[in-house]
């Protein structure tokens, strides 16, 4: 049987798309590692044990609800561009008439030594919960040998998920002292960055506010700091010195989910495959290529930057564009409309920009539970808003 539209992945791209199809009345189907949608953007709020993981995916078959949307649980192997088939872990393979990829992204080590083998990577909804309970091992490990090791969390790179990370755990560590009774004082989290600052994505007056909050709620901020190597338990420097964690988390940076390299495509040296401006792959008008695993120019003629922001706006376009291209009708161009970063510094208060204009504390804090809820609204409307807020947003 030949899929007429086949899409793999189900993230913010590629749930965008589905739902957009749906909507449209364009049948497809979909292929997805897990039968739920996480929300990448919340995993830190997920490993920082905010709320249970639940809160923080939704069961594709509660947003994508037409009998003519089929779902397929199973993770995509390889594609085959000639005979165009994608091959499945389960050894099934499924033809395609069209085809569209956004399988996301990978942690991207830079040929550090040790990091895939011995450090945690916040990468999906399973990561996260892994996370959360490595951290909670560790405080029981210390509790039966005193071994200060235990306490000490990296994490390595200090972008938007980097200090995301860290602020949502130097807000949870304070509740699990008390589960544990251990000392909040022996409890060390550091944050280890190769470049001159934190966070180069805000401005410099938004960064100082963050190293501020993330230094008084006890963080280490370190930077000019580049990890050279791991070994188990153990960060290497480039000056030498080596730090023993019981917990090392790398959130260095991402490329593209290594099957479009592997299935010929064009690509940057991040792995993202290159597309024209209706988001179809410049290798093959068949293939349209969405999220983290695309290269997309923006209209400055640089590579769009791998966010959900621009995930999900491309997922909305292509829905349009795969019906179009089903039917031979023109497709439109896509234009990304960015409405700027904004990090979470913690539970309530973050630093961020908003439509050009600096946010910072609590504000901060409420735009990025907006962000949530708007989200929710774009992929399943009202019902889904309902479903997910008051779990999402902890009201
Ligand atoms: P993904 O969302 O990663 O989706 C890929 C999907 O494909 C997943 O469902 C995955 O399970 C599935 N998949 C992968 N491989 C296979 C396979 N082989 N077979 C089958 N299925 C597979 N961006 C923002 O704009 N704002 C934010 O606030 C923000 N916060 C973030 C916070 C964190 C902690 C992290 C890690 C990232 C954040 N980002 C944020 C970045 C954002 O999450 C990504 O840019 C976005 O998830 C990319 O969407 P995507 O659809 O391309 O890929
Ligand atoms: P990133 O590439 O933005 O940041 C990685 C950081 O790790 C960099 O600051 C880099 O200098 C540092 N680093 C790299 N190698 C290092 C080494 N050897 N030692 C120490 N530090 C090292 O990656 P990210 O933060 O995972 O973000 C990935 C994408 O997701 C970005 O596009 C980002 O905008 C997006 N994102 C957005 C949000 C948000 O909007 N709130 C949150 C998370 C991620």
């Amino acid at each position: 049987m030949v899929d007429k539209v086949l899409i793999l992945g189900a993230g913010y791209a590629g749930m965008m798309t589905a739902s957009q199809l749906e909507r449209i009345s364009e049948p497809f189907t979909l292929i997805n590692k897990n039968p739920y949608h996480y929300f990448t953007t919340l995993l830190h709020e997920a490993a920082g044990g905010r709320a249970e993981p639940i809160n923080y995916c939704v069961p594709l078959s509660d947003v994508l609800r037409k009998p003519s949307s089929q779902i397929v649980v199973d993770e995509v192997v390889s594609i085959d561009r000639e005979r165009r088939v994608a091959m499945l872990k389960s050894g099934q393979e499924r033809s395609f008439d069209w085809l569209v990829i956004t399988l996301g992204w990978v942690p991207e080590y830079f040929g550090v030594p040790g990091l895939g083998e011995h450090s945690l990577v916040l990468s999906s909804l399973d990561a996260a919960i892994q996370i959360r309970e490595h951290i909670e091992g560790q405080l029981k490990a210390y509790m039966d040998d005193d071994d200060l090791r235990h306490l000490r969390i990296v994490v390595g790179g200090a972008g938007l998920t980097g200090i995301e990370l860290l602020g949502e755990l130097l807000d949870w560590i304070p509740e699990l002292c008390l589960k544990y009774g251990i000392d909040r004082q022996l409890i060390e989290l550091q944050s280890i960055e190769a470049s001159p600052t934190i966070l180069p994505q805000v401005s410099e007056s938004l960064r100082q506010r963050a190293v501020v909050t993330l230094a008084r709620k006890g963080a280490k901020l370190r930077t000019n700091t580049r990890i050279v190597q791991v070994t188990r338990g153990v960060v290497h420097l480039d000056d030498n010195e080596t730090v023993e964690a019981g917990t090392i988390i790398w959130t260095g940076g991402v490329r593209a989910n290594p099957i479009l390299a592997n299935a010929g495509f064009t690509v940057d040296r991040r792995g993202r495959a290159k597309v024209n401006e209706y988001l179809q792959s410049v290798d093959d008008d068949h293939v349209f290529i969405a999220g983290d695993s695309s290269w997309c120019d923006g209209e400055d003629g640089r590579a769009m930057p791998p966010t959900a922001q621009v995930a999900a706006q491309m997922g909305h376009v292509l829905g349009d564009n795969v019906r179009s291209a089903v039917h031979g009708q023109p497709m439109k161009p896509f234009r990304a409309h960015l409405m700027g970063t904004l990090a979470s510094l913690g539970r309530e208060v973050g630093v961020g920009n908003v439509m050009g204009m600096p946010v910072r504390g609590m504000i901060a804090g409420m735009f990025k539970e907006g962000s949530k809820v708007k989200y929710l609204w774009e992929l399943g409307g009202l019902r889904l808003v309902g479903d997910k807020t008051h779990q999402v947003i902890n009201l």
